[in-house]
């Protein structure tokens, strides 16, 4: 696995697929990808994305856009910690609701209960005044 990732870090000649964000970026000002670039600066070699636009046509085309690939990571990362923030923060709520309801929910199933009583008295109502009315039609036959 280590000797994976180093195979990784380290760019192959010009094969873009081995380069994490190719592909993945595009330029605000032409529209174009940005392409990686390797580049070697005090000694120490880097990777850069540039705007494929520029790269290409030179300033005339776009303006020289490029940004290190320690600085994406560092952006990727950063929106990964918010992200889990907002999870756990999300998930803190749901446990405080479900808490909540758990509480209510004993009140809730009582007055469940007492309405459907209610419901029964009032169909036995209803049951009764629909047999008296039928009785009354009965002793008393409409006129035909
Ligand atoms: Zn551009």
């Amino acid at each position: 696995m280590q000797r994976l990732l180093k195979q990784q870090a380290r760019p192959a000649n010009g094969n873009q697929a081995k380069h994490r964000y190719a592909g993945l970026l595009a330029c605000q000002e032409c529209g174009n990808t940005f392409i990686p670039m390797i580049r070697c600066w005090n000694g120490k070699r880097r990777v850069e994305y540039v705007c494929r636009g520029y790269h290409r046509n030179g300033k005339a085309y776009c303006s020289s856009h490029r940004i290190h690939e320690e600085v994406l990571d560092a952006a990727v990362q950063e929106y990964a910690e918010t992200l889990r923030k907002q999870c756990a923060e999300e998930l803190k709520k749901l446990v405080q609701m479900q808490k909540m309801w758990a509480l209510r929910k004993p009140i809730l199933d009582a007055h469940i209960l007492s309405l459907q009583k209610r419901i029964q008295e009032l169909e036995r109502e209803i049951d009764e005044i629909v047999i008296e009315k039928l009785k009354g039609s009965v002793s008393n036959p409409r006129p035909r």
